[in-house]
């Protein structure tokens, strides 16, 4: 007999508490967490004008990275699990991508299978954009605001994101700037590029603490951090740094700034 205390209620147990197990019904019965009704009176509601112009980081905010990794496991040796716990724990350990490496390869120069991983991955497909993506962005031009897209990403990717024809009036790279976050040119090439001035009439949305909530803040820009991907889930804020939405999603983000705007 397992040693594991059971969890599971005894027949007959009454399992209801009220409103809170309704809203669970609610979720369990929708297809996905896109047909849940919105509470907006539980929603964040930051201070101050709301921006015009909305600019998207790439990875993990409008591409899902899995196929990224899944495909340095394979490369690797390893299985996708041992790879994502090794990636995280780097994260937590304020390191990268590039500390996994070391641990799970250490006699071989990642660099070498560069190639492979790129033949192998085929640059960016639409299957790689997150499901909520296509809907933002339209929804966000539809209610006039301007849509840029900007990200610490290689020349190759440059031109893949563009083929993906997403609504948008700029994609801009870190490879075309040539600076990339957290570094301030970055931001300063950004506004070059898209002809913006004022710094809070710009929303940056960003998974990461460290590239882009706090650089983007520095800047003056308002933000948006957007808690999924490894780092959206393993990063903390500072005590004194607190981005003007905090999502898990992009789903809720044109009713945000609809109603942020007034
Ligand atoms: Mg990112």
């Amino acid at each position: 007999m397992s040693d594991v205390p059971s969890t599971t209620p005894a027949p007959g147990t009454d399992l209801s508490t009220g409103p809170v197990e309704d809203d669970l019904d609610a979720i369990e019965g929708a297809e996905d967490l896109d047909d849940v009704a919105v509470d907006t009176r539980e929603l964040p509601d930051p201070d101050g004008p709301a921006p015009s112009v909305v600019v998207f980081d790439i990875g993990e905010v409008l591409i899902d990275e899995s196929r990224v990794w899944a495909i340095w496991s394979g490369l690797l040796g390893v299985s996708p699990l041992t790879f994502a716990a090794v990636l995280g724990a780097a994260i937590a350990q304020g390191g990268d991508h590039l500390d996994v490496f070391p641990h799970i390869a250490p006699n071989v120069d990642w660099e070498d299978f560069l190639d492979e991983h790129e033949r192998r991955y085929g640059g960016f497909h639409e299957e790689d954009l997150y499901t909520d993506v296509l809907p933002c962005l339209t929804e966000l031009r539809d209610l006039g605001f301007r849509v840029i897209i900007a990200g610490n990403q290689p020349a190759i990717r440059t031109e893949q994101l563009r083929a993906l024809d997403l609504p948008q009036e700029l994609i801009i790279t870190s490879a075309e700037l040539g600076a990339g976050k957290p570094d301030e040119a970055f931001f300063t090439g950004l506004f070059r590029a898209g002809e913006l001035d004022d710094p809070t009439d710009v929303l940056y949305v960003g998974d990461r603490v460290d590239n882009d909530v706090l650089p983007a803040t520095a800047f003056g820009m308002r933000t948006c951090w957007l808690r999924r991907g490894p780092w959206g889930h393993l990063q903390e804020l500072p005590d004194d740094v607190e981005p003007d939405l905090v999502l898990d999603g992009l789903g809720e983000l044109p009713l945000l700034l609809s109603e942020w705007r007034g």
